[in-house]
């Protein structure tokens, strides 16, 4: 598996990803931060601090959006309930594609990089 991008370049991506999603949801993160994850893509803690996994430079841009855009939805609504995936689905209406997608990508997650 290739990296896409580099860690600065991935930075900046979900800058960018981070700000047009924070204005579609409404809330700004307290903070965010890149760390290596084995287990999950990203995760958002109830001081509304978002952790994003530096493997997502191996992921195309538009999961990573979607990787964005689903942690910022969790600042406004913490479960995965019906809400949840509407204000997720107001950016990516092709939701279920895309967790397929991302789902074809675990492997990446219990690699050695
Ligand atoms: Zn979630």
């Amino acid at each position: 598996m290739e990296k896409l991008r580099t860690l600065q370049e991935l930075r900046l991506l979900v800058r960018r990803f981070a700000h047009s999603s924070e204005q579609q949801i409404g809330m700004r993160a307290n903070g965010w931060r890149l760390k290596p994850m084995r287990s999950q893509w990203g995760s958002c803690n109830s001081k509304g601090i978002i952790a994003i996994n530096t493997r997502l430079m191996f992921l195309p841009d538009r999961l990573v959006a979607y990787i964005v855009h689903h942690e910022v939805a969790h600042l406004k609504i913490h479960s995965h309930d019906r809400s949840f995936r509407a204000a997720v689905e107001l950016m990516f209406p092709d939701r279920l594609i895309l967790d397929k997608q991302l789902h074809s990508f675990a492997k990446i997650l219990r690699e050695k990089i």
